[in-house]
């Protein structure tokens, strides 16, 4: 069999088109389809065709997948992808200042990022910070987002950052979000406008999912719940305990809260985050049928509470993950995988250790019945993956390699060597591989990264524009652009 060559295979993703990912090692996260240590996979316009161990179709053009994972695309379900022209600017940063007087308390996320950053944004900022940061996670096997988008100062504001979205040219969730609240914002009325003119269709890569935040007061989100219920959108919000919501989710629970007859927990309501929420919120978001989208890194580092990992366990519930701010932390699957594996298993460990406290003949004890089970790397592909589809209502089209689906594939270099000799697939994804093994990347059966190199974009004038983004914001926000200052 030839080597792949220099260039992709060319109109992929068109009605009629078709390839073959031929000869990769296949974890297809769909139970009913399984796993192959070799398969290939056959590609016919934007979908799925088959998968099996080996396919005749002569005269199409073949992918040498050899030394290969083909798996799903990774999902992300919480990005704010308006702040990619502020990475790593908040590397140490809290949500808010604590009064410590130490380098986490200041600069800060509220102070900072939200209050000084955010206002400052003009629709081209919004526009090409959700493009870089969307070709970016592109590159790093995220096919699919939910960009919690709270930057719609105005409906020109609004436009950019959807037409950034389709410009990406992935799978994304447009979160229609606040702004900042100035006289010519149209959050959440402009919902109408924003479904009709954009999302006719829900049967295209962008799709919308309606932001109803808490924090904006009860008259407010009960208004945007209300909207995106009558206008058959999810809702996404997000509920942290440090910024004082708990007893808010608490009058939700107990169907006191908002204002209007339909606002409450449902099937169609993603919560973010969920640190710090009381038992009883928990046990409503559980029989509401209420999806849960957990940002462990973040979470740990910017003192949102602790990831309710554990508390998910328990109540039969499995969490999406999700990046959240790229001020702070790196938003490529891997970390988010490993962070949420191994943070579950310290508390775990830790526990079990406890139960024989911890000097001999008890150093090592077996674990008590009723102790939550060690996550594996199964389980964190499952939420890297197919349920972040189920959590924005995309599994229909994605999450897993299922034949008739849509064709969301990556294709991982195990021969790498940071990966080499291959003896466990989804050991390899999880505990070794991170961007750099990202070699080809296909959305809806169309090639946009191929031999380690994006498609159809200009990242030279697309890092420029980028940059002077940056730039303005800075300026605008009056806030000192110093390479060694915030650290
Ligand atoms: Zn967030």
């Amino acid at each position: 069999m030839p080597e792949n060559p220099a260039t992709a295979p060319v109109d992929t993703g068109r009605p009629g088109r078709r390839y073959l990912i031929r000869g990769g090692a296949v974890m297809s996260m769909d139970p009913e389809v399984g796993d192959f240590e070799i398969a290939d996979v056959l590609v016919d316009g934007d979908k799925i065709a088959a998968i099996a161990p080996a396919i005749e179709a002569p005269g199409v053009d073949v992918v040498d997948a050899r030394g290969r994972i083909v798996m799903p695309g990774f999902i992300d379900t919480h990005h704010h992808l308006f702040e990619t022209a502020l990475r790593s600017f908040l590397a140490n940063g809290l949500l808010v200042d604590d009064g410590s007087g130490t380098p986490s308390a200041d600069p800060t996320y509220v102070g900072h990022v939200l209050q000084r950053f955010a206002p400052v944004y003009r629709p081209e900022d919004v526009y090409i910070t959700t493009l870089f940061g969307g070709l970016a996670q592109l590159d790093a096997g995220v096919t699919t987002v939910l960009d919690v988008s709270q930057i719609h100062h105005s409906p020109e504001h609004t436009d950019a950052a959807i037409e950034a979205l389709a410009d990406a040219g992935r799978r994304a969730a447009f979160g229609y979000f606040e702004g900042d609240g100035r006289a010519e914002a149209r959050y959440p009325q402009d919902a109408y406008r924003v479904r009709k003119q954009w999302f006719s269709s829900d049967d295209q890569l962008v799709t919308m999912v309606m932001g109803g935040e808490f924090y904006l007061g009860e008259e407010l989100y009960s208004n945007a719940w209300g909207i995106a219920r009558e206008l058959d959108l999810q809702i996404a919000a997000h509920a942290v305990g440090a910024f004082g919501m708990r007893p808010l989710l608490d009058d939700l629970a107990h169907g006191r809260g908002g204002t209007g007859k339909d606002i409450g927990f449902g099937p169609d309501v993603l919560l973010i985050h969920m640190t710090g929420m009381s038992d009883f919120a928990w046990e409503r978001v559980r029989d509401a049928g209420v999806h849960v989208s957990v940002s462990t890194p973040i979470e740990m580092t910017m003192r949102h509470g602790t990831p309710p990992l554990l508390k998910l366990q328990q109540l039969g519930l499995e969490p999406s993950l999700s990046s959240d701010v790229e001020t702070t932390m790196a938003p490529d699957p891997f970390t988010l995988m490993r962070s949420t594996m191994t943070m579950q298993r310290m508390l775990v460990n830790e526990s079990v250790l406890a139960q024989g406290g911890f000097t001999p003949p008890g150093h090592y004890p077996a674990p008590a019945p009723g102790t939550p089970q060690l996550f594996t790397v199964r389980d964190v592909l499952r939420f890297a993956t197919i349920n972040g589809a189920e959590h924005l209502r995309l599994d229909h089209k994605t999450g897993s390699l299922t034949p008739g689906k849509e064709a969301d594939i990556v294709l991982l270099d195990a021969t790498a060597l940071n990966v080499t000799p291959l003896n466990s697939v989804p050991g390899a994804v999880v505990s070794l591989m991170d961007r750099s093994n990202v070699e080809t990347v296909i959305v809806a059966g169309k090639i946009r990264k191929w031999q380690g190199s994006l498609l159809e974009a200009d990242l030279v004038r697309l890092r420029g524009e980028l940059e002077r983004s940056r730039d303005h914001l800075f300026r605008a926000a009056d806030v000192q652009q110093n390479l060694f200052a915030y650290s």
